[in-house]
């Protein structure tokens, strides 16, 4: 039973299956036993060795009459030489059987006895002819002197043949009983093992039924959960596109390793050159700002607010958040992409507002003192020459005070018109002040400085600026030079141009004048 429990239903069935083929086997055979015994049994022959054996012994005593009539006179050869005949023919089958061998104890004078008679039968024969009459009397002569000894033989085949005959019959008795009891057996045992092998069945059956019955249950309520999951899956994943699509940030999510894209909000998507194909690095509109980022992600964790120009067709400024993350057991960059062209737009505009004088739109006090600071240590370090002016207009609070500030501002953008035209591309101009400006000039002797102040001076005085009352205003300048000596700030340059442009103002204005002793002042030119 261990070993049916061990093996399970299938080697139940074949074990079943087994015991059945054995069971139908063993029944052909009994089936088989009993026809062919019955075949035995019914057979014409069967057992007829008594009855040859009292039909010996009858014609033998037959024969002894008969020689005696032939002796007697009232019969002839004829009727000796066929009882002889009927005689043998009944030794034959005698001789023939081995049912003497089921004799408990052999008798070798019943053979002996069957012998004799065939020997003396086949002597008599030998001598008789049909015709011969005198033969006749002389072998029955004989035959009544001889056979009458053998007669009583015979008497004894008959016991033997009884004996013989009913040992064999009651061996096959036994024979039968015991094939019978083996298949009996044989049923039985095939049966009982029938027993268990069906309760096994019936068992697992049961079992099965009930297993059954519960991976139903179970399917069923594994297919809630299932319809359940998906349901609130669906759920989550359509909160999940109607958040990110509501979201102010274009949000990716790229494979860091294979640049698998698993999401791209539609905006990105239309801003790759190929949306149908998107790829993150044709995104970049710079290919080598795109390998830094890239760089940047491998050996951050996080990236904050990156700022990248997207989409090469339409280039804009994007702020870039990057995390790392893990899905389908594979690193991905959760990308958020912030639109911040706008800011960069006001960003750019603060930054010119908070460098540009607003009036000229010269660069301011603090840019040019921070663009003149750089343009010096550059000076300084490659040994080049270096000139500064300092220009003034004259007498403008007149002009003010005269005809307004608004003609004031008029006059103030005119004259920055004309330092950003003869100034800008030499080096840094700008408006430090009222109506005070100055230029840093690097590259520029202080020969080129004075020709150029000049030349701005004499620019300034050709502006024309009429007034509402029909008035036509001429400005001047004052402009004060000084060069650059290696080691001196820019303070001290700013300062040494001031002190040309007061000397300027009190030489009576409208003049250029260079820093240093009066005599050496002025330039050779
Ligand atoms: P000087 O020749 O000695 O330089 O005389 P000035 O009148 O030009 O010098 P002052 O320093 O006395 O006057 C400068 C004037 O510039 C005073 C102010 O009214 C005027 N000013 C300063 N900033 C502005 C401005 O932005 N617009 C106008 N319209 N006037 C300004
Ligand atoms: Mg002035
Ligand atoms: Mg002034």
């Amino acid at each position: 039973m261990a070993l049916i429990r061990g093996t399970g239903r299938p080697f139940v069935m074949l074990s079943l299956l087994g015991i059945l083929v054995a069971m139908i086997v063993a029944t052909l055979v009994g089936l088989y036993v009993v026809n062919e015994k019955h075949a035995q049994f019914s057979a014409p022959g069967l057992h007829t060795e008594v009855w040859q054996s009292y039909q010996l012994h009858s014609e033998t005593h037959h024969l002894i009459e008969t020689a005696e009539r032939t002796l007697a006179g009232e019969t002839g050869p004829r009727h000796l030489i066929q009882r002889l005949g009927v005689m043998k023919s009944l030794l034959l089958p005698l001789q023939r059987t081995d049912v003497f061998s089921s004799l408990s104890e052999p008798r070798p004078e019943v053979e002996a006895t069957l012998d004799t008679l065939q020997h003396l039968a086949d002597e008599w024969s030998s001598q008789l002819s049909w015709q011969d009459t005198t033969a006749a009397e002389r072998v029955a002569g004989d035959i009544v002197q001889r056979l009458p000894a053998v007669l009583e033989d015979t008497h004894h085949v008959i016991v033997a043949a009884n004996i013989a005959v009913a040992n064999q019959v009651d061996s096959e008795r036994q024979d039968l009983k015991r094939t019978f009891r083996l298949l009996a057996w044989t049923l039985l045992v095939l049966g009982a093992g029938c027993i268990p092998l069906m309760l096994k069945l019936i068992r697992d059956h049961h079992s099965a039924k009930r297993l059954t019955q519960e991976l139903g249950a179970f399917n069923q309520a594994l297919e809630q959960r299932v319809a359940e999951r998906t349901r609130s899956l669906n759920e989550r994943k359509a909160l999940l596109s109607t958040i990110l699509e509501s979201s102010p940030s274009d949000v990716a999510l790229i494979g860091a390793n294979d640049q698998r894209v698993f999401y791209v909000s539609e905006t990105l998507r239309q801003h790759s050159p190929n949306p149908s194909a998107f790829q993150l690095r044709h995104l970049f509109v710079d290919s080598r700002q795109y390998e830094l980022f890239q760089q940047r992600l491998m050996t951050q964790k996080a990236l904050d607010n990156w700022e990248a120009q997207l989409a090469p067709r339409a280039p804009y400024w994007a702020l870039l958040s990057v995390r790392h993350l893990q899905l389908e057991s594979q690193p991905v960059w959760l990308i958020w992409s912030l639109d911040i062209s706008e800011r960069k737009h006001m960003e750019r505009e603060l930054k010119q507002l908070a460098s540009t004088d607003t009036l000229t739109g010269l660069p301011n006090r603090r840019t040019f003192l921070l663009r003149s600071l750089k343009q010096l240590q550059r000076a300084d370090r490659d040994g080049r020459l270096c000139a500064a002016l300092a220009i003034d207009i004259d007498l403008f609070k007149r002009i003010n005070d005269e005809y307004g500030h608004q003609v004031g501002d008029d006059i103030l953008r005119k004259v920055a018109q004309q330092l950003d035209r003869h100034l800008s591309d030499l080096g840094i101009v700008g408006r430090l002040g009222g109506e005070e400006f100055a230029a840093l000039l690097p590259d520029v002797s202080a020969d080129d400085a004075w020709q150029i102040a000049e030349t701005l001076r004499n620019a300034v005085k050709a502006i024309r600026t009429r007034t509402e009352h029909g008035d036509t205003l001429v400005v001047t300048i004052s402009v004060g030079i000084a060069t650059h000596h290696a080691g001196a700030t820019l303070k001290q340059l700013l300062m040494q141009a001031d002190d040309a442009l007061y000397r300027a103002k009190t030489n009576g204005r409208d003049c250029c004048e260079y820093f240093g002793h009066p005599d050496t002042a002025t330039p050779t030119a």
